[in-house]
């Protein structure tokens, strides 16, 4: 099989081309003509996420994987709400990371549950405690990659052995770590998501989403999802298809200067804390080793000693603004932003101070980074 880089340029291209055209088209069609339909999948209509562009995009994002099946959605949110109302009913039960994505815990806390489901928080570091929140009822379990914004990894072995075990359905959003570093199916997850919002594309230019995972799961989450409706439209289609194809290239460039940054920090007498899974220091490291080969993602968070909301005023390089895995780097507080809905009580539970800043690292070059972070915390 083909690397990476080559699967990123040549997985899922039409055959033959449309036309010849090298780089593919973009059919802004909502529907198409229907000749001979047997079943209402066979129409091609833009909302059931099946036209050539979602097709290539799926072929491509499931190679990339070494998955048997992906389907793109309108966000990160659309891909994580349809996977959990596809996989869990009303009266079941699902264990979750604590201290994820503000988006997605609010989405269990408050919507998931008015539909019957309950839920715990697990410490996905900790598989010696998973056990006694188990219920009859608990049908799924849900981590994170590395986890945003405190970049924990967790054991993620163990998340796949304890799915087994228990005939649950395990689910992780690799939106951090990247199919560049971490491949869940490999491992044996039944189902990643993603935020292609994010690093998949690259370029902060495009809302979009995907699952990626068991065929027979992803069947299921695309007849809810034309359902729901949160379809990928086909231009949007194209600049994540556009965006993909130097994801490679963008995301090593991230993660050896998030490394450098990370360093830096830490040696930095203003400093107090920094959140990195590829620092030897993280309580993470181990993990980043045994699943990213070392890899700890272009995304950091840290703590200082003074006024974080001076310090990033400070900043010259970065942009203020949520999102992460642009080309651009960008900084914010989480309290601030992505983690705004949790409220004060939400955000202490899950670890998150209000001073936090997150880093995401762009492909700027890490010495200009350095220097601004050193001018920016000396001031
Ligand atoms: C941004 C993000 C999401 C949500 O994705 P959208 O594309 O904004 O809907 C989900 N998970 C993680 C880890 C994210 O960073």
């Amino acid at each position: 099989m083909a690397k990476l880089s080559t699967q990123l340029i040549h997985a899922g291209e039409p055959s033959p081309r449309f036309a010849g055209a090298v780089s593919m088209p973009i059919f802004q069609s909502a529907n198409f003509e229907a000749t001979d339909v047997q079943s209402y999948t066979d129409i091609i209509y833009s909302r059931l996420n099946n036209t050539p562009n979602h097709i290539a995009l799926h072929t491509k994002l499931a190679a990339i994987e070494d998955a048997e099946a992906a389907l793109v959605l309108g966000s990160g949110m659309a891909a994580i709400s349809s996977a959990f109302l596809t996989i869990l009913s009303q009266g079941d039960h699902v264990l979750v990371q604590k201290a994820i994505y503000g988006g997605t815990q609010s989405f269990i806390e408050e919507d998931l549950v008015r539909f019957g489901v309950s839920f715990d928080f697990i410490e996905a570091d900790r598989p010696e405690t998973w056990t006694e929140l188990l219920k009859p009822t608990t049908k799924m379990i849900y981590v994170e990659s590395i986890s945003n914004p405190l970049m924990v990894v967790p054991d993620l072995d163990e998340v796949v052995a304890f799915a087994r075990k228990h005939s649950l359905t395990s689910v992780i959003d690799n939106t951090f770590a990247t199919p560049v570093y971490f491949k869940p199916a490999k491992l044996g997850f039944d189902l990643s998501v993603h935020s292609a919002t994010k690093f998949l594309n690259g370029h902060s230019d495009v809302i979009a989403g995907c699952v990626i995972g068991r065929k027979d799961l992803v069947g299921r989450i695309n007849h809810l999802a034309a359902h729901l409706g949160g379809t990928l439209d086909p231009h949007a289609c194209l600049l994540l298809h556009r965006g993909l194809k130097t994801l490679a290239l963008r995301v090593s460039a991230q993660n050896k200067s998030a490394l450098h940054l990370a360093q830096f920090l830490s040696a930095h007498k203003s400093v107090t804390k920094v959140n990195y899974a590829g620092l030897v220091t993280s309580p993470s490291y181990e993990r980043t080793q045994r699943y990213f080969s070392g890899h700890g993602g272009g995304v950091l968070s840290f703590e200082i000693n003074g006024d974080a909301d001076a310090f990033l005023n400070n900043l010259k390089i970065p942009i203020q603004a949520a999102s992460i895995g642009g080309v651009e780097s960008l900084v914010i507080r989480p309290a601030q932003s992505t983690h705004l809905g949790l409220g004060v009580e939400g955000r202490k539970k899950a670890g998150i101070s209000d001073t936090l800043i997150r880093y995401s690292v762009g492909i700027e070059d890490p010495d200009d980074l350095i220097a601004d972070l050193k001018q920016a915390l000396e001031k």
